[in-house]
């Protein structure tokens, strides 16, 4: 059988599961009856596309919204995946494919309006075609009291009695009365394995911090929790090893991991974790998948992770018992450049380097947030949640500023020498520093030169941070990184849209009060 982390990277080009879809996707490909309740938004799709791909035969999907059954027969079929839908929206030549598919024994999953299912001909054909699971989006459809009744629905249970095959129902609809109905008329009220998991670790505190000198930062950190038994992700195999060193020169009991070693020696940085208490780990994203150690009480990134999924994955290894855990991720331009730079110079095709950008945009946002941490995170994830209280956000509310003119200058800047400049040129221009560069470009002509001294550098790179937080500015890998302008600046640029900043990391390095309003 194939591994469902393969296909998840190479099908669907995730880095992870999300949670809970881990769980899901084991139990429907080894064919229980599943009910699973996710938030919209949350991966529903993905945990019986993976499970029809890794069981035999086909998988029935029925679901409610032809648009919908239409997009993922599409992106299904252009991930290389066998896969068709029978509705009424269908021209004779795709009915005509999918039956073909069905006759070579090649189609994976059989997309199916509801409709379809009063036919008196659809238990019998399928019957013929050898389904070996029924996968059912939005089942809440079933409940004869919600707003999207679907009395064709009603029918699924019967067709689960004729084709005896799993049943795995998905709905984001989580209150009881429609749960009990649905195990009712789905499951002839047989109880599913049932997976309600809200996205929340609620013992686990959460953290971000602008990275300014790693090494001691994780160092600085650890010492604060020793100990204690910890992870320390890294961007790159030999910074694990110059940090594990570092730690072990501290007195901590640490040591490296990453896919480069000899597997022997991972594993037994494996049992060592697994046995000792206090171990620091520095590793890689190959450290993990197969940790399950339950105290983990902090997991800190040396470097900022790839994707806001991978950041969920990785801090959600600490705490697993429940007791309190704590976590804290640096960064800084240099990682965003890098994370953009593995983005576009990958082999994705361009729509799913898109994806790419969308999701590492995401942890950005997560990073540079300025409310409740948790809320911005489970707000991704499809979960509304009050402010926790348990985050560096909420404990230090920041503080902000109108920054629309700040990014105003700089946009200018950017502007003004035509998107070939890396921050530091740019930066030396808004403060006006006559340096030999700037001189040699004949940039200390130019009408921006000076305006932005109302901040000092510090300053003004913590504001070009944000900027690239917030996806204004992109460097341009063609340029050796030059800042280029996006989209998203425009409304702000021509003063349609303004943008409010995080002040603490600008105070912080003040060395005097910068005037802003
Ligand atoms: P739902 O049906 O639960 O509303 P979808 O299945 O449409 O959600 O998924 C929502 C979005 O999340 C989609 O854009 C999908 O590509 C993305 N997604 C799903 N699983 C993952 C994952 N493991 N990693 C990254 N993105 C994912
Ligand atoms: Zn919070």
């Amino acid at each position: 059988m194939p591994d469902p982390q393969a296909l998840l990277r190479d099908v669907f080009g995730f880095d992870g599961f999300r949670p809970g879809q881990e769980e899901i996707v084991s139990a429907v490909t080894s064919g229980h009856n599943v009910l699973a309740i996710m938030p919209t938004g949350g991966g529903k799709s993905l945990c019986f596309q993976l499970p029809a791909m890794l069981r035999e035969g086909v998988t029935v999907v029925i679901s409610p919204l032809i648009a919908l059954m239409r997009d993922q027969v599409r992106g299904l079929q252009e991930a290389g995946v066998c896969a068709g839908a029978l509705t009424s929206g269908n021209t004779p030549e795709e009915t005509e494919a999918v039956w073909q598919a069905l006759e070579r024994r090649d189609l994976k999953l059989l997309y199916l309006a509801p409709e379809r299912l009063a036919g008196s001909g659809a238990v019998s054909m399928l019957r013929r075609i050898g389904v070996s699971l029924i996968a059912v989006d939005e089942a809440h459809c079933v409940s004869q009291w919600g707003h999207d009744f679907r009395p064709d629905y009603l029918r699924i249970g019967e067709l689960r009695r004729a084709l005896n095959v799993p049943l795995a129902a998905f709905t984001a609809t989580a209150d009881q009365e429609t749960r009990v109905e649905i195990v009712q008329k789905l499951f002839d009220g047989a109880a599913p394995e049932t997976f309600l998991h809200g996205f929340d670790r609620p013992n686990i505190h959460l953290a971000f911090a602008a990275k300014n000198n790693p090494r001691a930062q994780i160092l600085s950190y650890a010492a604060a929790r020793r100990g204690q038994s910890g992870i320390v992700y890294c961007g790159t195999r030999a910074k694990t090893e110059a940090l594990a060193k570092a730690l072990g020169d501290e007195g901590h009991n640490a040591c490296a991991y990453h896919g480069g070693m000899e597997a022997e020696d991972r594993r037994i940085v494996e049992t060592r974790f697994a046995r000792e208490d206090g171990l620091i780990v520095v590793a890689t994203v190959a450290f993990g998948m197969g940790v399950d150690k339950p105290d983990i009480r902090w997991v800190a990134h040396a470097d900022l992770p790839k994707s806001i999924e991978a950041y969920y994955q990785e801090i959600g290894r600490a705490g697993r018992d429940g007791a309190p855990a704590e976590t804290m991720t640096l960064f800084g331009p240099d990682d965003i450049r890098l994370r953009r730079s593995q983005i576009d110079e990958g082999l994705a095709p361009p729509e799913r380097r898109a994806a790419d950008h969308g999701r590492l945009n995401a942890l950005l946002g997560l990073a540079e947030a300025l409310t409740c941490r948790r809320q911005v995170l489970l707000g991704y994830f499809g979960e509304t949640a009050a402010p926790c209280g348990h985050c560096d956000l909420c404990e230090t509310p920041p503080e902000t500023f109108d920054g629309t003119t700040a990014v105003r200058m700089a946009l200018s800047a950017i502007l003004r020498t035509e998107e070939w400049f890396g921050a530091g040129h740019l930066i030396d221009i808004l403060t006006g520093s006559t340096t030999e560069k700037i001189r040699a470009r004949g940039h200390d002509q130019l009408p921006t030169f000076g305006v932005g001294k109302d901040y000092d550098k510090r300053q003004w790179g913590a504001i070009f941070r944000q900027m690239m937080g917030h996806d204004l500015v992109r460097p341009d890998p063609d340029r050796h990184g030059a800042l280029r302008m996006t989209e998203a600046a425009r409304p702000i640029l021509r003063g349609e849209a303004s943008i409010t900043l995080g002040k603490e990391a600008i105070s912080r390095a003040a060395t005097r009060t910068p005037a802003v309003k």
